[in-house]
């Protein structure tokens, strides 16, 4: 967040301009952009974010979750969870989202933000009933979407429905669309904004046109950096998979051996 923050003085600084010339923000939407700081999302406020250095690498530096840290297998990379991944528009959405849940008494999740085609292909290969969606499809690959669970005493709710009807109409009240009513992959922990643009456009690279684009005075610029972590986090995760299913194809060798040793098969 302060990261943000950062690349918005720089941006503040090169157009000569207060930041108050710019941004006319309500005294509720500062609270908001000021409670990432507070973010229970743990390592997010224990980050350092400098100005002059550390752009190239933030990618990096992103909140990660492994697999069943949630209770449930999500495939053996681990996800990004970090509100930095996100489109700046869509991130301010979900950090609403995750204070006017807190508002409400509860305590959202971060399970996953950004995902890389390579992790949406492992979901494809867990089966259908994890996605039909393939890689470059999903929301999620252009930070457009969002899975969060509600957490009881670090317990996730993935299927408290009376809490998930609570939280899905908050989301849909700030302008997101929400998976608990789709009736094919009822998906009640997705949240996901397009702004009216389609995948064939999200794929070309146009992002959709944010409403009150004045508070997103350094928005191009933003995105393409994010443009350039997704890219970074594709190369790491795509070579990531490449070992792991070099790693299976010599398990499942091994173990045939071992059955024509045995003479027979199981
Ligand atoms: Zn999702």
């Amino acid at each position: 967040m302060a990261r943000f923050f950062g690349f918005y003085i720089v941006c503040m600084i090169s157009f000569g301009v207060s930041p108050a010339q710019i941004l006319t923000l309500t005294t509720e939407e500062i609270a908001i952009r000021t409670s990432r700081l507070e973010h229970f999302n743990g390592p997010v406020q224990l980050r350092r974010w400098e100005i002059a250095d550390d752009t190239v690498d933030e990618w990096k530096q992103w909140e990660m979750v492994d697999n069943y840290s949630f209770g449930i297998n999500r495939g053996r990379m681990s996800m990004i969870a970090d509100l930095q991944s996100l489109h700046p528009y869509f991130r301010d959405k979900v950090l609403e989202l995750i204070q006017k849940c807190k508002q409400k008494g509860i305590e959202l999740a971060l399970v996953e933000t950004y995902r890389t085609h390579a992790k949406q292909t492992e979901y494809r290969t867990m089966g259908r009933k994890y996605t039909r969606t393939r890689a470059g499809q999903s929301k999620h690959q252009y930070g457009l979407a969002v899975d969060v669970v509600p957490i009881i005493d670090s317990i996730p709710q993935w299927r408290n429905m009376k809490l998930w009807r609570k939280i899905g109409p908050i989301g849909e009240r700030l302008g997101l669309r929400w998976g608990g009513r789709w009736n094919k992959l009822f998906d009640p922990g997705h949240f996901e904004w397009t702004g009216g643009t389609g995948t064939y456009h999200l794929a070309k690279g146009n992002f959709p046109p944010v409403p009150q684009p004045e508070k997103y005075p350094c928005l191009d610029e933003d995105l393409r950096e994010l443009q350039r972590h997704w890219k970074a986090w594709e190369v790491e995760q795509a070579t990531l998979a490449r070992t792991l299913r070099q790693r299976q194809r010599s398990t499942v060798t091994a173990s045939t051996a071992k059955t024509v040793l045995r003479g027979g098969e199981e």
